[in-house]
């Protein structure tokens, strides 16, 4: 039964469900459940796994020291051969903005003193990291994936894993609870349904108050969206489920895809009041006093600018990151429950016919888009052209496999790695990995991170 319980909805998946119930229908884990092969070649997602992994191994056991060693090292986990196109781009990128990170989480965490909660190992409760106890054993709450029993089961064709029909737990038929048993003359099985998700991080603040942290790495931050966010909602759903208590509230941590700059100089040499240029308020307050003694001896139209770049920056953050604590009540999390219900009763309809749903955005959000085309022209060699790409994904795994982490290169106890052709050799220094694309050919264009065009494939996306 267990092999079989990885039928899942993500919120992800919910999302491409309203978006498009075709584009839905390929990947989905109760429909079609393809999935690309090989290697993660979208960079944004691509790129999104590595800040992800730079993350968790910094707020979680830290075995890299900094999250720009891990960043590389995940860089490391990818045979040359395999990385995304413009993956060399990518790493100077990440190495600034987990730099700027580095100095801005200092600033902006003095206030409320997040700290990465502890999962005793024993009782999977959490605890706050300051009231341990110190025979028991724990694991940093990072990174914490879930799969959330909906209490809804399936009868799936033992042969095709089309799901049949389904049943709430409480109306499930005594008789089916065998593996195998035949449902209108075919042979079916019985799978429970569950909500699968990711917890980027859980802390503990100052006052002792549990929260769900979640990182964002996109070509601008978002904010407008944060009072509907479904992920948010059903994140803090989730957690209330599993941990029995519902979490203060819900850190949206974004990071925006642009690199700090220095503050911008003229011709002459003196600072540029360029309102375009990507620094920061305090970069600028430094540039200032290193060539003025204080800021009071600047030119005014220097000090009228350095007084607009303090009105950017808010105690979330500035341009660059910004971090939005945002709460749901009892009442919203119930309507939430209620609406994760409806949309799989829908999903869940064997009857339910998958029509497309073209938009102006399908040239760049849809990964199926010539499959799509080639179904309605009934173009038989296309859709086999197309389908070579793509692989049915196992119903036993958990549709979050990360095969790149086996090819990390954790340091043993004397800093020593396995490299690619798996020689021993000393971690490089920090500065080393901050250089390391010196060694790289990249064409550097300021603008490109902003370019999203990106499918968004629900199993890829991380959420
Ligand atoms: S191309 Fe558009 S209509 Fe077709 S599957 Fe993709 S999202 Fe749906």
């Amino acid at each position: 039964m267990d092999k079989l319980s990885h039928y899942t909805i993500r919120t992800s998946d919910r999302r491409v469900f309203r978006r498009c119930l075709r584009k839905w229908s390929f990947q989905s884990s109760l429909r079609g459940n393809w999935k690309y092969r090989g290697t993660e070649q979208n960079i944004n997602f691509w790129f999104g796994s590595a800040i992800h992994f730079a993350m968790e191994d910094y707020h979680g056991y830290n075995v890299f020291g900094d999250p720009r060693i891990a960043f590389w090292a995940y860089y490391q986990a990818f045979p040359e051969d395999e990385l995304p196109a413009g993956a060399e781009d990518y790493y100077p990128l990440g190495i600034s903005m987990l730099s700027y990170y580095l100095t801005w989480y200092k600033r902006h965490n003095a206030a409320s003193d997040f700290e990465t909660a502890l999962v005793n190992l024993k009782t999977g409760e959490l605890t706050d990291p300051h009231h341990k106890d110190p025979s028991a054993q724990y694991y940093p709450a990072v990174e914490q994936t879930f799969m959330i029993p909906l209490n809804v089961w399936v009868a799936v064709d033992e042969n095709d894993n089309i799901v049949k029909t389904y049943w709430n737990a409480s109306d499930l038929p005594e008789l089916f609870m065998d593996d195998t048993f035949i449902l209108d003359g075919k042979g079916c099985k019985l799978v429970p349904i569950n909500y699968h998700g990711t917890i980027d991080r859980v802390v503990f603040d100052k006052l002792g108050r549990l929260w769900i942290l979640d990182y964002k790495t996109a070509k601008g931050a978002d904010t407008n969206k944060l009072d509907t966010d479904d992920q948010i909602s059903a994140y803090m759903w989730a957690f209330t489920k599993l941990f029995g208590q519902k979490p203060y509230g819900f850190i949206y941590l974004q990071l925006t895809k642009e690199a700090v700059q220095e503050p911008k100089r003229l011709k002459n040499g003196s600072l540029s009041v360029d309102k375009r240029q990507k620094t920061t308020y305090s970069l600028l307050k430094q540039a200032i006093i290193e060539e003025y003694g204080k800021v009071e001896n600047a030119p005014s139209n220097i000090i009228q600018f350095l007084n607009y770049m303090a009105e950017q920056e808010a105690p979330e953050g500035d341009r660059f990151i910004r971090w939005d604590f945002v709460k749901r009540s009892e009442e919203e999390l119930a309507a939430h429950e209620r609406h994760i219900y409806g949309e799989l009763r829908q999903m869940l309809n064997p009857d339910l016919y998958c029509y497309p749903s073209p938009t102006r955005d399908c040239i760049w959000d849809c990964p199926v888009r010539d499959w799509c085309l080639a179904l309605d022209r009934n173009d038989t060699s296309m859709i086999e052209e197309f389908m070579r790409n793509f692989e049915k994904r196992p119903h036993d795994e958990d549709g979050n496999v990360d095969p790149w982490r086996e090819n990390i290169p954790w340091p043993d106890e004397n800093g020593m790695y396995k490299d690619k052709d798996g020689n021993m050799k000393p971690l490089p220094s920090l500065e080393e990995i901050i250089d390391y694309d010196l060694n790289m050919t990249i064409e550097l264009d300021s603008d490109r991170y902003a370019s999203e065009g990106t499918f968004n494939f629900a199993y890829e996306e991380k959420e």
